[in-house]
C-alpha cells in the first residue's frame, strides 16, 4: 500500500496535492511518501519480529540522503554495492556496524575504505576477491568479517536480467563448492568468518524460490558449523517483489515472506540479515510527468511526455510495467482511450507503454507513474542532455527537493575544454 491517493479529484502525496508540487518544482520530478518508505521498512520489522534480525536495506533501488536517513533513523542498516553508497550510507549517519558490502567486483580502494571506515561483513563473491581482501586487511592491520554469497542454484522465476541464483549467472560461489571456499577462508590471515549470504533475484512474486534457497543454506550452515565455523549471521539477500500493475494478483506479503524464513532457518540461533530494497522504496515513489502534446498517428495516438527512458529507464531496460494515472481524477463513466506513451528522447526503445488505456488527455495535463521509487532516480542519465530529475521528499502536509535539477550551466562545466581546442 501506498500514501498516494486521489482527494477532492486530486492526486495527493500524503497530504500535499502533487500539482502543488509540480508548480514549485516544474515536472519531471520524482517524488517520495516518507509514510510509505517508513510503514514498508516496520513491515518487514514485524515480519522477523521475535528473530535476531537486521534489516539492511539495498540501497541501489533509492540512494537519496533523504530517503537514507529517513530509513536510518528507524535503525535500519544498509546493504552497499560501491564506494559511493558506502560513503552516502556514512553520510547519512548509518554506523559501519550496520554497513554490508555485497556486489561482484570490489576493489581493492573499496575495500579499504569499507576496513577503516568500519563494516559490519563484505559478502564475498569469489575467491580471487577474498585473496585480495586478506591481503588488503593484513596490509593495514584489519581484519575483515566475511560471509560467502552463495549460488544454491534456484530459479527465482523473475525477469531474466534480474534472476542472480542461478549457476549460470555471476553471482556467488557455487553451493557445492562452499565448504572447500570456506575452508580455505578460515586459513586466510585478516579474515573472520562470521556467516553466510545468499541473494537470488529480485522482483520475485512467488515464495517457493525463497524456501527452496534458504533449505539449502540452512543445510549448509550445519555443514559449515560441523566443520568448525563459527556462523553467526545468516543473510537472506532481498528481492520480494511488489504489485506493479493494479490489475494483476499480488505478490507474497513480507508477513509470510517471514514465515518462510523462520521455517528455514529460524531454529538455527543465528542472527537473520534481509536486504530488501523495492519492496521498501518501490511503492513510496512516483515519477510525475507533464503531456507535451497529443500526437494522432496512424493507427496509433501518442501521449508525449516530458518524462523520458533517461528519468525512467525500467520499461525500456526491462520491460516493465508502471501504472499511469492522471493527476486529476477521471470523471466516472469516461471512455479511456489506448495511447502509446512516449517521452522525448530520439530513441524508439524510449517507449513507457503501448495501448495503453488512459483516460482522455491534453497538452498541460500532468500524470504520475506509480511504483517508481526503487530503480527509478537511481538509474537515470542525462542522456539527450536532458538534466537529472529532481527528487522531492514528502512528510504529512510539508514537503522539499531533495535533489535538486540541475541547471545547463552546471551540466556543461562538468566538462574541461583541453587547452589544445581554447
Ligand atoms: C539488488 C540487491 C538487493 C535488493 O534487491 P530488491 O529486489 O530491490 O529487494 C539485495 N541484495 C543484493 C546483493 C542485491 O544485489
Amino acid at each position: 500500500m501506498d500514501h498516494f491517493l486521489y482527494r477532492d479529484g486530486q492526486l495527493m502525496a500524503e497530504d500535499v496535492p502533487l500539482a502543488e508540487i509540480a508548480a514549485q518544482v516544474g515536472t519531471p520530478f520524482y517524488v517520495y511518501s516518507t509514510a510509505t518508505l517508513e510503514r514498508h521498512y516496520r513491515v518487514f520489522q514485524e515480519a522477523l519480529d521475535g528473530l535476531d534480525h537486521l534489516i539492511c536495506y539495498a540501497m541501489k533501488a533509492n540512494s537519496n540522503q533523504a530517503v537514507l536517513r529517513t530509513l536510518a533513523r528507524l535503525g535500519a542498516g544498509m546493504d552497499v554495492v560501491s564506494g559511493g553508497e558506502y560513503a552516502r550510507a556514512q553520510a547519512a549517519g548509518v554506523p559501519g556496524a550496520r554497513i554490508v558490502f555485497s556486489g561482484v567486483g570490489k576493489t581493492e580502494g573499496e575495500m579499504r575504505t569499507a576496513l577503516t571506515g568500519g563494516i559490519r561483513q563484505f559478502n564475498v563473491e569469489s575467491e580471487p576477491e577474498l585473496e585480495l581482501l586478506s591481503r588488503v586487511a593484513v596490509a593495514i592491520g584489519a581484519t575483515a568479517p566475511i560471509a560467502i554469497r552463495v549460488n544454491p542454484d534456484v530459479d527465482a522465476r523473475t525477469h531474466a536480467k534480474i534472476a542472480t541464483g542461478k549457476s549460470e549467472n555471476k553471482f556467488g560461489i557455487p553451493i557445492a563448492r562452499a565448504r572447500e571456499v570456506y575452508a580455505r577462508a578460515a586459513a586466510l590471515p585478516g579474515i573472520a568468518v562470521v556467516g553466510v549470504d545468499v541473494h537470488i533475484g529480485s522482483q520475485l512474486t512467488e515464495l517457493e524460490p525463497y524456501r527452496a534457497a534458504f533449505t539449502r543454506v540452512a543445510e549448509l550452515v550445519r555443514a559449515l558449523r560441523a566443520d568448525g565455523h563459527r556462523i553467526g549471521r545468516i543473510d537472506l539477500g532481498g528481492g520480494l517483489g511488489i504489485p506493479y500493475e493494479a490489475s494483476n494478483t499480488a505478490p507474497p506479503l513480507p508477513f509470510d515472506y517471514g514465515r518462510v524464513v523462520r521455517e528455514t532457518v529460524g531454529d538455527l540461533d543465528a542472527e537473520i540479515e534481509i536486504e530488501p530494497g523495492r519492496l521498501i522504496a518501490g511503492n513510496a515513489g512516483l515519477l510525475v510527468s507533464k503531456v507535451i502534446y497529443v500526437k494522432h498517428g496512424e493507427g496509433r495516438d501518442f501521449l508525449i511526455l516530458d518524462a523520458a527512458m533517461n528519468d525512467l529507464v525500467r520499461p525500456a531496460m526491462y520491460d516493465a510495467h508502471h501504472d499511469i494515472v492522471p493527476l486529476v481524477e477521471p470523471a466516472p463513466g469516461v471512455a479511456p482511450r489506448p495511447m502509446d506513451v512516449v517521452g522525448p528522447v530520439c530513441e524508439t526503445g524510449d517507449t513507457f507503454a503501448r495501448a495503453r488505456n488512459l483516460p482522455p488527455l491534453a497538452a498541460g495535463d500532468l500524470v504520475a507513474f506509480r511504483s517508481a521509487g526503487a530503480y527509478g532516480a537511481v538509474m537515470a542519465s542525462e542522456y539527450n542532455s536532458r538534466p537529472l530529475v529532481p527528487e522531492v521528499l514528502v512528510r504529512g502536509d510539508q514537503f522539499a527537493v531533495v535533489r535538486a535539477r540541475p541547471s545547463f550551466d552546471e551540466m556543461l562545466s562538468r566538462d574541461t575544454i583541453p587547452h589544445w581546442l581554447e
